[in-house]
């Protein structure tokens, strides 16, 4: 009977540190609203309007005071692995208690290793990341300033409608009237 051995990189039990995602990282206050949920737009001619900020609007429901400006954030966290598997040549580290999950190569022993791993994955994307987030936030205020030019105009059109309407009921009151 042939038996092979493979030697695992960390012992299950043992104490490391995991270069984690980390979601609460993800997110910052947001830097259009700056968490009052209210932007003031005033125009050339000294008109103000108060709108809910769109820049920290997920989908169309109501804004959130908060942007996710990072995607991808990661913190050195705490890992005591309490199983291991293997899968092509890499190995997964798991916990139980938590769920939590783990390639070998994010993990250490040493937390200053850990979060020399962190900012080198952190780097790589805060460039990209950047780009995107300026990108999302110029397009959502614009969306703004679209949003009271259009409205602007419903109104000044409701408003013509109201007037053509009052002169119309006017001259029928006056038919009414001017009848036997
Ligand atoms: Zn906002």
């Amino acid at each position: 009977m042939n038996q092979a051995t493979i030697s695992i990189p960390f012992a299950i039990g043992e104490n490391l540190w995991h270069a984690a995602p980390d979601p609460d990282a993800q997110w910052e206050v947001c830097d259009t609203c700056f968490g009052t949920l209210k932007v003031t737009m005033v125009l050339g001619n000294g008109e103000k309007h108060v709108l809910n900020c769109a820049a920290c609007r997920l989908g169309y429901g109501q804004p959130s005071g908060r942007i996710q400006t990072h995607r991808y954030r990661y913190t050195p966290k705490e890992f005591i692995p309490t199983n291991v598997s293997m899968s092509g040549d890499e190995f997964h580290y798991s916990r139980d208690e938590s769920g939590q999950f783990a390639y070998a190569t994010t993990l250490t022993r040493d937390r200053a290793e850990c979060q020399v791993m962190c900012d080198e994955m952190n780097a790589k994307h805060a460039a990209e990341e950047h780009g995107r987030c300026v990108a999302n936030r110029t397009s959502k205020r614009r969306d703004m300033v679209w949003a009271v030019g259009y409205w602007r105009g419903q109104l000044r059109k409701a408003e013509a409608d109201v007037a053509r309407l009052r002169e119309h009921l006017g001259i029928v009151i006056e038919h009414k009237k001017s009848k036997p």
